[in-house]
């Protein structure tokens, strides 16, 4: 039975809820899963709101200084049609600034490692993940530009769903790169992100890229392993996976070795792209009409402006710089208009390739890392690392991320990736492996 029709049939004592947002706002201070929690919950299904999707009234950062104190106005539409299915919302989950990042350490206050709290959440959706995995009765809603669901989730032993580009209307998202950004679910289970994609998802007059997709939902039993993506990783990540494909072989799936081309200049297009992107979209925090603004009205432009831009933290700031340089007039041509070919001709490539299958992969090429290891990486070291995630989510292709074994007590997970509108049916694919495994969890706030 799905978690949330156990938890709208199970009887509550009196002061459940009092007590269960005492203990996560206690746990919380260890694990920095939210940046907010709600000082009460009504009798839905409790979920939560990444930072960067806004909620009417409740302050929203994106986990940046820029946009301390910024009460929205109004609800995200997914937002809305969450409270509108009778869920009950929780708190505003933590994450790198604007969701610049995949570890969760480009955040004011980092998000801690369930299971262990010398190992990161993963990023940039570090705060969804955590609260996934610490409350037994709740599911998230995320967002991913290029694996920020599939990271944090397999991080944190959850599973991360990021539907098909234009499944969920952005409208209400603190953009970070346009053509890039799909709002998505975590939760304990893969039936529980089927019934609530089945409720937020559908065109929304809002968003003009939303669509009400025509659904493939037919479960191939054919997976392909790219070998490109798999060269050179974690020795215990390597032999994990192998494990899991041989368990899924038993289950009756063929596997088949297959080299896509153009797969290994997915993270440069998707950099190239992501970062021109965001410095347009961060152009508008100066502090005139969005962004933080310091009322000294007598200062000069320059000051005014500075004073404003400086609230970024040092990786939004690369972005800006290496993101204005992409497109401007006298290199466009070399970068952003070659990125975007390379995003074409994978779309292409990797269409084929899921015409009659899934492509499966682990989430990242290393183990859960601990914080020293991952502030011991250069900038060019942390992009290289998101070259599982980035492929699918540069094609705005559907994939779901699911823990399949621990290691060390730490969680080992895998990338499934269908073709445009195979939303249900790799999630079909995920809720049968769930039949022949049990995930682990460290905490279970709110048990029943
Ligand atoms: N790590 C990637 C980046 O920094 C993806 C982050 C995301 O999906 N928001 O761009």
């Amino acid at each position: 039975m799905s978690s949330i029709t156990e938890f709208l049939e199970k009887e509550k004592p009196s002061g459940y809820t009092g007590k269960m947002l005492k203990e996560l706002s206690k746990l919380n201070e260890e694990l920095n899963a939210f940046n907010n929690i709600a000082d009460s919950l009504g009798s839905g299904m409790p979920f939560s709101v990444k930072d960067n999707i806004c909620v009417k009234g409740i302050e929203t950062t994106a986990s940046s200084r820029m946009l301390e104190g910024y009460i929205p106005a109004f609800n995200a539409t997914v937002v809305q049609r969450m409270l509108d299915s009778g869920f009950s919302f929780i708190g505003k989950t933590n994450m790198d600034e604007f969701g610049f990042g995949s570890f969760g350490l480009n955040s004011t206050k980092p998000a801690r490692n369930p299971f262990d709290v010398r190992y990161v959440a993963g990023g940039s959706s570090s705060g969804a993940a955590v609260a996934t995995s610490i409350l037994k009765y709740h599911v998230a809603i995320a967002e991913s530009t290029g694996g920020s669901i599939s990271t944090p989730a397999a991080f944190c032993g959850v599973v991360g769903f990021t539907p098909t580009y234009g499944a969920l209307s952005r409208y209400g998202l603190i953009d970070y790169a346009n053509s890039l950004d799909k709002i998505g679910i975590m939760a304990r289970h893969a039936d529980d992100v089927r019934s609530v994609f089945d409720k937020v998802r559908g065109a929304d007059a809002k968003d003009t890229t939303s669509i009400e997709g025509e659904y493939r939902r037919e479960v191939s039993k054919k997976i392909i392993l790219p070998d490109q993506l798999t060269k050179g990783i974690d020795e215990d990540v390597e032999s994990g996976f192998a494990r899991l494909v041989e368990k899924l072989e038993g289950m009756g799936y063929k596997t088949v070795h297959r080299s896509i081309p153009f797969i290994d200049k997915a993270i440069p297009a998707y950099y190239t792209i992501a970062m021109a992107e965001a410095s347009t979209n961060l152009a508008r925090y100066s502090g005139f009409k969005y962004g933080y603004r310091n009322e000294d009205f007598t200062q000069h432009y320059n000051q005014f402006f500075t004073n404003a831009r400086e609230r970024f933290g040092l990786e939004a700031k690369r972005r800006i710089v290496l993101g204005t340089f992409v497109r401007s007039a006298s290199v466009r041509d070399e970068y952003y208009s070659k990125a975007l070919k390379v995003r074409r001709l994978l779309i292409k490539e990797l269409g084929k390739a899921l015409q009659d299958g899934f492509i499966l992969s682990p989430v990242m090429p290393i183990k859960v890392p601990t914080f020293e290891e991952v502030k011991e990486l250069t900038a060019l070291e942390n992009y290289k690392m998101d070259v599982m995630t980035i492929p699918p989510n540069l094609c705005g292709l559907p994939h779901v991320s699911f823990p399949y074994a621990y290691h060390k007590g730490m969680p080992l997970a895998a990338q499934l990736v269908a073709g445009h509108w195979g939303d249900h049916a790799v999630l079909g694919i995920v809720e049968e492996w769930e039949r022949h495994f049990d995930y682990k969890f460290k905490y279970n706030i709110g048990e029943l």
